[in-house]
């Protein structure tokens, strides 16, 4: 199980979250990637893993309205779209901000 992140700040002005993780990673998840990423059953069929919502149809202006703890093992984003379903897991979080890293770095833009 992944351990939470030792702080997490939502950036307004950079239009992403910010983790930081107890082994010193920092990621920052821009807001729409988050949003459409959302592991919801609404988003995702539950069956076959297939992403049902379209991402580039998601607004370029998506922010979280609020975001809050659910438990100790995930955070809750309620969407400027109203969308409020998704319960992202630390390990979740940890594995998109790793993903997105390991992309920019390929790109030479990291
Ligand atoms: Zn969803």
């Amino acid at each position: 199980m992944t351990d939470a992140p030792t702080n997490i700040r939502v950036l307004k002005e950079l239009w992403a979250v910010e983790f930081q993780w107890p082994d010193g990673a920092v990621h920052q998840l821009p807001f729409r990637l988050l949003r459409g990423r959302c592991p919801c059953a609404g988003c995702v069929d539950e069956f076959t893993g297939v992403r049902k919502v379209d991402v580039d149809a998601i607004p370029e202006n998506i922010a979280p309205i609020n975001v809050s703890f659910t438990g100790n093992y995930a955070l809750k984003f309620a969407w400027s779209d109203r969308h409020d379903t998704g319960l992202y897991t630390w390990e979740n979080l940890r594995h998109l901000g790793e993903a997105l890293q390991a992309a920019q770095e390929s790109n030479g833009d990291a």
